[in-house]
């Protein structure tokens, strides 16, 4: 052992912690190193028990908090219009081009990995979405790592959601309906167009210009068939759902994780079950917030969308309270999309969930762990928190988000960011 550690010191990086809030929930660390050869973690903790080996490089976060990179599993990049007025994004965004679209995604993604984002996670934006993942993952583009998905739509679908579809320019009717159609597009998606992860609606929507959220789309029989399918490829399932039924029949059917679902509360028994079958929910709170879709100043907003998202917004801390008590999984997730959102104030979520009843330790775990938890196997084991073995993805931070969790938002206060053991961002340099 002695006799190779000069030989692998050379490629080793240790980070100095004055605090590491490794993303498990157990209590911080104190005067803390995490060693790191290559992209990973081989070794953590207090510095009486790790050494730094000679020769490592060193990042110095001595007087500072580290925790892992923070992870958004909801959000929709290159969400573009050509006019930024227009009332229909839903529509609009179908029509602008993809070369537009692209070109936002990179800034977007910049703006991420800026804000320690380290993952993230995009339901729909799948041409958009697939290609920048493979960009920054070829070193093109700084940026996150990319979890990408293409909507499997209804036949019931409206034609507007072009760019679920992944539009751009083309407002396809295609969708698939009963089961077996349901399989033949979920391999569709799998095995040409190198989804990460298979999403559907299992609901209208909020954005909707012509249906209400309470709409149901999916039946029992079509979305086990999704999530039998989708599993056979150890691939997984996200569903939108906004109303108890149509979360129920996603939950009954096996999906892994629910996006939205601010009306699950109105079935308890519908609640106890996400708890027993360990099904993920990604809140998405902000879109609906204030600062988002119910906030004043966005004159643009249509009415028929504003008023869907007050009707949310009016259930949101209820359900929330509801189910994290009851113990649902919770996965940190914001909906974010250019004029709802800026990109890479994600971390306004986090105040949200500590506002309805989170500790500042439970929304960071929701941020980081569970984000790895929601990406199921491999990433899993690889990602969201600061153990040996996982990715050294993480943040160097100026203070102490146990103390105030909106510390997070302040991007000048993440003064480094890593990422498979690299340093992408340095606001210290
Ligand atoms: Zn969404």
């Amino acid at each position: 052992m002695c006799g190779e550690s000069s030989v692998t010191s050379k490629m080793m990086t240790a980070v100095r912690a004055g605090t590491i809030i490794d993303g498990t929930g157990k209590s911080p660390v104190k005067d803390a190193v995490i060693l790191i050869e290559g992209p990973k973690i081989v070794a953590v903790g207090s510095e009486r028990d790790v050494k730094v080996p000679q020769g490592a490089t060193l990042v110095d976060g001595s007087d500072k908090t580290v925790m892992p990179g923070l992870m958004d599993m909801h959000l929709h990049l290159g969400t573009v219009t050509d006019d930024p007025t227009e009332p229909n994004i839903v529509e609009a965004t179908g029509k602008a081009s993809v070369s537009l679209r692209t070109i936002y995604a990179c800034r977007e993604a910049e703006a991420y990995i800026n804000a320690g984002f380290t993952t993230i996670r995009d339901p729909g934006g799948w041409n958009i979405a697939i290609g920048l993942r493979n960009a920054i993952a070829h070193g093109l583009v700084n940026g996150p790592r990319v979890f990408a998905a293409k909507v499997v739509m209804h036949a019931t679908t409206p034609a507007e959601s072009g760019i679920m579809r992944g539009g751009a320019g083309v407002l396809a009717r295609e969708g698939a309906d009963g089961p077996w159609q349901v399989r033949a597009m979920v391999r569709d998606h799998i095995l040409h167009d190198q989804v990460d992860f298979i999403k559907t609606l299992g609901s209208g929507s909020v954005s909707s210009a012509v249906e209400h959220f309470r709409v149901r789309r999916y039946t029992l029989e079509e979305l086990t068939a999704m999530a039998d399918e989708a599993h056979a490829y150890g691939n997984f399932v996200a569903v939108h759902a906004y109303s108890a039924p149509t979360v129920r029949v996603a939950v009954e059917a096996g999906v892994d994780t629910i996006e939205h679902g601010p009306f699950i509360s109105d079935d308890m028994e519908l609640v106890k079950m996400m708890v027993n079958k360990g099904t993920i929910w990604v809140p998405t709170i902000i879109v609906y917030s204030n600062r988002g879709l119910t906030d004043p100043k966005k004159t643009w907003i249509p009415p028929f969308r504003r008023g869907k998202a007050q009707e949310v917004w009016d259930n949101i801390e209820k359900n929330f309270r509801i189910l994290h008590k009851a113990g649902v999984r919770i996965a940190m997730g914001t909906d974010t999309a250019r004029h709802f959102i800026d990109h890479g104030d994600n971390a306004w979520e986090l105040e949200w969930m500590v506002k309805f009843g989170m500790t500042p330790m439970e929304a960071i775990v929701a941020s980081t762990k569970m984000g790895g938890q929601a990406l199921g196997k491999p990433w899993s084991e690889q990602l969201g928190t600061l153990e040996k073995g996982k990715l050294a993805d993480l943040i160097v931070l100026d203070g102490d988000p146990l103390e105030d969790i909106t510390v997070l938002q302040k991007k000048d206060k993440i003064k480094k960011v890593m990422k498979d053991g690299k340093v992408v961002v340095d606001r210290e340099s």
